[in-house]
């Protein structure tokens, strides 16, 4: 076998993946190295088996609404069993069709933990891989707090394989993970509590959104404790306890989620090797076009330690290859204005910069805000209503908008075009200019006042 590559992707998620395709689309001889499943962390732990579950409750929300809309329906409860069989299924086809992709464009695979010899070598299973050009990929892995009885408690990894649904769940953290699977066990029938270290959720997001999600879960019955600082995990007779730094005892519970970020996978690469800089966090810091300090390594998606988001390591990875192969000499990555979405209950959709970011940046007699706070017509028939709100934030003179953000149900659908605008440099005259789409809860974007 051919040990000798014009492009070698260490890691086969979302970018490696990526990176080595586009590749070989130009006709470069390329290869990618996975330690684990095909498809990385997004496709095996992350985005693709938390939407079906983000999909499953959902529809037991919606199960619930059936009765306003003249239905006689009772759901039963979830069959989480069923439910994981039919995820891991799905899973393990895609990890199939990665596979055919791969065998398809001619890239070569190989499988086992990757880590360089020196500059132009790395060593897997034994066997040594030249390369002229390199892309770390290495992706991330969940942290657990460093408290005793830390083991007590399972990582977002582990949830994708618990064989049944606990009863009563902690899901400590704040960020994304927190928000999305509180929200999962939460409407499929789960008691939950979520442990926020301070006193908001999503609390790097605009302040409107965290505000907005944190009312909502605690109207749908979620148990929000704040400024908790998890110090120890005990199990007791009836479960886990999680006892903060000031005392407080919370629990039992039946299962300790820790949903507290994500650490880069570069140690056992061995950069050192290769003399690739990391920081003191373990990053592989990039130039803008995905270089690292040493020529011919470079690095994309989490391990990059910038928006950590799968489309972000794809758009990353392909646009290194059509710089290297497709004679693109200029092609990178603008890191500006990328849209994300949080599959909470109801969803979150955002790009741009919060509120308080532009008044730092732009001075607070430049920003003007639009605001709305409306409930979905879908809720006109039904006693639970989820209220949504939305935010322009724009910069004047011209009312460029810099900041849209959006909680309510279609919020994750609606944000994909509202980002081309925002990234075209839109501006509130341009929303303006739109004829609204009736009856519709994205018509408020394009008729604020
Ligand atoms: P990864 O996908 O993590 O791939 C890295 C791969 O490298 C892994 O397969 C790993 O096994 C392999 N590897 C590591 N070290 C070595 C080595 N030394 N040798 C060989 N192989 C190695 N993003 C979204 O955009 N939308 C979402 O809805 C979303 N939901 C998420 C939900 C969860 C629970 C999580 C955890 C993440 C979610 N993300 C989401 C983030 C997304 O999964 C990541 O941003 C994305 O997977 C990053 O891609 P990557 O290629 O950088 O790394
Ligand atoms: P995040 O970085 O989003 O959030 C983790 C938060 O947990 C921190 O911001 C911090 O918030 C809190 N925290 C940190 N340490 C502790 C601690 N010791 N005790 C209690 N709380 C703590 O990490 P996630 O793990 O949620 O997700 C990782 C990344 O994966 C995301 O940033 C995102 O990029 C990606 N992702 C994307 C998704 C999507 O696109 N829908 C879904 C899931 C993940 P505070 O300072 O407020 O306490």
């Amino acid at each position: 076998m051919t040990t000798h590559f014009d492009l070698l992707a260490i890691g086969g998620g979302s970018g490696g993946l990526a990176a080595s395709q586009r590749a070989a689309e130009y006709g470069a001889k390329a290869a990618v190295i996975e330690a684990g499943r095909l498809g990385g962390t997004c496709v095996n732990v992350g985005c693709v088996p938390k939407k079906v579950m983000w999909y499953a409750a959902s529809l037991a929300e919606h199960f619930e609404m059936a009765a306003g809309y003249g239905f006689d329906i009772s759901a039963s409860a979830v069959d989480w069993g069923r439910l994981k069989q039919a995820r891991d299924a799905y899973i393990a086809r895609l990890n199939g069709i990665y596979a055919a992709n791969l065998e398809r464009r001619g890239v070569t695979r190989f499988e086992g933990l990757a880590h360089f010899v020196d500059a132009r070598t790395v060593e897997v299973a034994g066997q040594r891989i030249t390369a002229d050009q390199f892309v770390i990929a290495t992706g991330g892995e969940p942290m657990v707090p460093a408290i005793p009885g830390a083991e007590l408690g399972i990582t977002s990894d582990d949830f994708f394989a618990l064989p049944e649904q606990p009863r009563r769940v902690a899901v400590v953290g704040s960020g994304y993970i927190s928000a999305e699977l509180a929200g999962v066990f939460h409407a499929l029938g789960s008691e939950v509590t979520v442990l926020l270290r301070r006193d908001r959720i999503l609390r790097s997001f605009d302040q409107m959104l965290s505000d907005r999600l944190l009312e909502q879960m605690r109207a749908d019955g979620l148990r929000i404790e704040t400024e908790v600082s998890p110090a120890v995990v005990e199990q007791v007779d009836d479960g886990r306890i999680v006892c903060a730094q000031d005392g407080r005892r919370f629990g039992p519970f039946d299962c300790v989620l820790w949903a507290i970020g994500r650490r880069p996978r570069s140690t056992e690469l061995q950069l050192d090797a290769a003399g690739v800089d990391r920081d003191e966090v373990g990053f592989v810091p990039t130039d803008r076009f995905q270089q690292t300090n040493v020529s011919g390594i470079h690095a994309i998606g989490d391990i990059t330690g910038q928006a950590a988001l799968t489309p972000v390591a794809i758009a990353a990875g392909r646009r290194l290859s059509d710089r290297l192969f497709g004679g693109m000499a200029e092609r990178h990555l603008d890191y500006s204005d990328i849209p994300t979405v949080i599959f909470t209950h109801p969803p979150i959709g955002t790009v741009g910069c919060t509120e308080a970011e532009a008044r730092t940046r732009f001075g607070d007699d430049k920003i003007k805000v639009y605001t709305s706070r409306f409930t979905p017509m879908a809720y006109a028939l039904q006693t639970r209503k989820v209220p949504a709100a939305m935010k322009l934030v724009t910069v004047l003179p011209d009312e460029k908008i810099v900041g849209l953000h959006v909680i309510g149900d279609g919020a994750d659908e609606m944000l994909q075009g509202f980002a081309v605008a925002v990234k075209m440099g839109a501006t509130k005259r341009d929303f303006d200019d739109t004829v609204a789409i009736h009856p519709t809860s994205a018509e408020e974007l394009v008729t604020m006042r």
